[in-house]
């Protein structure tokens, strides 16, 4: 087995079962080992400390296991996934009549870093953002498919876009299992049409769903702008609640399709929805004051730490042109998504956006991701969700 050694005092993270070695904090690499594959790490003083993949980057080692005995064969990613399954079932997303869309695998949430796991219907939609997990890709299809045998029949292998293109994997989106092209999907009595093939992720943004489930009760005879719309999601939801009108915008004109597309899977022919694609900000500057339900959902503005000081900046401008527009008694669901924006730097930058409006408002729900979307208790960067619900006076 290839070594790591970590320099001194190094280990202090991963003592308190924190899944990453950074590349800074590698003393020594013994052996040769390929990015991908299966290293242990060791302390200074030549204790072992954790096993898991190698990846070139800041994050150079995601920990699979701390146990020196633990070894990653089949039967490590069977238990595991039985593990994330079993947690499922536990809080009630499993076999509903209502929702067969939920996370199986989240990634450091479940102790598997780099892999996620969304589930639509009979088919699974599998995603690794490590070389490590591409590389395990079939011991991990056949495991899924031994625990999950009655309930999916389709894994679809989506990683394209997730991967380094540096690693040079040649990786390709595909069928691991089964083949079955029906794409419909149910949430909460809503259907949607899942993108795997092409969409964003894994086809859908399924770490909305509870959010998108209270705007629902929010949204009866009030008019509604879902911005950065994507499928549609929040549209749906805002319809079920008896919107007096909905109006769904994103700047991809493939995204409108898809919001069109499942509005008529699901209010056919209802005049209460348009959906325009246009950019944010011009959108938000051009419209008039006519909303009083409004919905910013942006993509994460900042990937990276460096990106920071512009993300704030982007918060600031788009959530203070919504305080400016809506209507007075009006509620505002603002998000972030973005990893390297933490709650308070979130919360600071809508209510400077609140004070530049002149506006008074106060927090009626403070949002996060759903149960199947876990934070490991050691890897506190899992919360990336970030969400306010505010009522403008
Ligand atoms: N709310 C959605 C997810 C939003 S994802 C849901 O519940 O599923 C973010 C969306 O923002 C993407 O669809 C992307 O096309 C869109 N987007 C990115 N930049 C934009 C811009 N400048 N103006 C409008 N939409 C934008």
């Amino acid at each position: 087995m290839n070594k790591i050694y970590l320099k001194r005092g190094k280990e202090e993270s991963l003592k308190r079962f924190h899944p990453w070695v950074f590349s800074g904090a590698i003393a020594k690499v013994e052996g040769s080992p390929e990015e991908g594959r299966l290293i242990d790490v060791y302390t200074s003083d030549n204790t072992f400390i954790a096993r898991g993949h190698i990846q070139i980057g800041s994050i150079a080692v995601r920990v699979l296991t701390f146990d020196e005995n633990e070894k990653i064969d089949y039967e490590f990613w069977k238990r595991r996934l039985q593990i994330a399954y079993n947690m499922r079932r536990s809080i009630g997303l499993l076999n509903r009549k209502d929702n067969n869309i939920y996370r199986l695998v989240h990634g450091e949430g479940d102790n598997l870093p780099g892999l996620v796991i969304d589930i639509y219907g009979k088919t699974a939609v599998m995603q690794a953002h490590s070389p490590g997990m591409h590389f395990e890709r079939f011991a991990i299809t056949n495991a899924l498919a031994e625990i999950m045998d009655k309930e999916i029949e389709n894994i679809y292998y989506k990683s394209e876009t997730t991967l380094p293109y540096k690693a040079e994997l040649g990786q390709e989106n595909g069928f691991l299992l089964g083949g079955h092209k029906d794409n419909i999907a149910t949430e909460y009595g809503l259907k949607f049409h899942i993108d795997w093939l092409k969409g964003q992720k894994t086809g859908f943004f399924v770490d909305q769903r509870e959010n998108r489930s209270l705007l629902e009760k929010y949204s009866k005879g009030r008019n509604v702008l879902n911005m950065f719309c994507y499928t549609g999601g929040f549209s749906v939801y805002a319809m079920r609640g008896g919107a007096s009108l909905v109006h769904s915008v994103d700047s991809s004109a493939k995204a409108i399709e898809l919001t069109n597309q499942n509005m008529a899977l699901n209010f056919p022919n209802d005049c209460r929805h348009k959906a325009y694609a246009e950019d944010a900000f011009k959108y938000l500057e051009r419209m008039d004051d006519v909303y009083d339900l409004i919905i910013l959902d942006p993509p994460a503005f900042a990937k990276h730490r460096s990106a920071l000081h512009n993300a704030l900046q982007g918060y600031r401008k788009i959530n203070a042109k919504a305080f400016e527009k809506i209507r007075p008694g009006g509620i505002l669901f603002t998000f972030s998504c973005s990893q390297a924006v933490n709650k308070e730097q979130f919360r600071m930058a809508v209510f400077t956006a609140a004070a530049l409006a002149k506006r008074k408002v106060r927090v009626l729900h403070q949002l996060t991701q759903p149960a199947d979307h876990p934070v490991n208790i050691y890897h506190p960067e899992g919360e990336y969700l970030k969400g306010l619900v505010l009522y403008v006076e």
